[in-house]
């Protein structure tokens, strides 16, 4: 017979309170894919796996197998990004990361590769990289991984090579189509030369590749734009993380000390 209890490496994606002090965790581990587990009495100020339960921690988890969901008995935290929570925008960067990281992965379907993603764009935001670049960053290597690479080289119409001029974005059509097509069909979205090479680089390095790239407002706009597009045409739904990074952004800048 199987053991009743496991180990499991795995991050937090997000997590739903119920009855008077239990929750069930929504784990994306290393070695099991993702997992629904419960935590008892995880809300009570007696509980000693508090902290380990909270999204966007990164920790090795005991668990019993149970009739229905996992329990949650043992944990040993292994990063909680204590930069990412100090920082609204972070944090909303690092929901948002766990939450693609959620509709793009299935119950007890490993995927090592897409952990270690979510792993790296967590470490680097609390290092301190730019969220919006660690976040495109991670939306393309995503896509890649899970078989929605967008088309970055030749039209998606009509297959030409794409030529080093405006061109446009169509997340319906799969990528970039060239500017011959986009009049023709009256469809996408305007995609700048310097925005078409950043997504090509940003696909094709690691983040510390990534980090090399310098990227202006404008620029960060329409990446992220574009890659929003993309995304949400994929999973077929708004992004949740994405609006509240647009709530964050829109909030008036804290008053200086020095103007009291
Ligand atoms: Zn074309």
């Amino acid at each position: 017979m199987a053991s009743r209890t496991y180990r499991a490496e795995a991050i937090v994606l997000r997590t739903v309170d119920f009855g008077e002090a239990d929750r069930i965790l929504v784990l994306f581990s290393r070695h099991f894919g993702k997992l629904h587990v419960v935590a008892k009495g995880i809300r009570r100020a007696t509980s000693r796996m508090a902290g380990h339960a909270e999204p966007l921690t990164h920790a090795t988890y005991q668990l019993a197998r149970g009739r229905e969901l996992d329990v949650l008995t043992g944990a040993e935290t292994r990063a909680v990004y204590p930069s990412i929570r100090d920082d609204l925008m972070r944090i909303a960067a690092g929901w948002y990361v766990a939450e693609l990281t959620d509709r793009f992965t299935l119950e007890h379907e490993p995927s090592a590769p897409l952990f270690d993603l979510l792993e790296t764009a967590l470490r680097h935001l609390d290092a301190g990289h730019a969220p919006g670049l660690v976040c495109r960053w991670f939306d393309l290597h995503l896509l890649d991984r899970a078989g929605f690479r967008p088309e970055l080289y030749e039209c998606v119409s009509c297959r030409e090579a794409l030529q080093e001029r405006q061109n446009a974005w169509s997340a319906a059509a799969g990528g970039a189509l060239c500017a011959s097509c986009a009049a023709k069909l009256s469809s996408g979205l305007g995609l700048t030369v310097r925005a078409l090479k950043s997504l090509r680089y940003l696909l094709q390095s690691d983040f510390a590749g990534a980090a090399q790239l310098r990227v202006d407002g404008s620029l960060a706009s329409e990446l992220e734009h574009h890659m929003r597009f993309f995304v949400q045409h994929v999973i077929d739904r708004e992004i949740t993380a994405a609006r509240l990074l647009d709530e964050i952004r829109a909030l008036p800048p804290l008053p200086s000390p020095a103007a009291s």
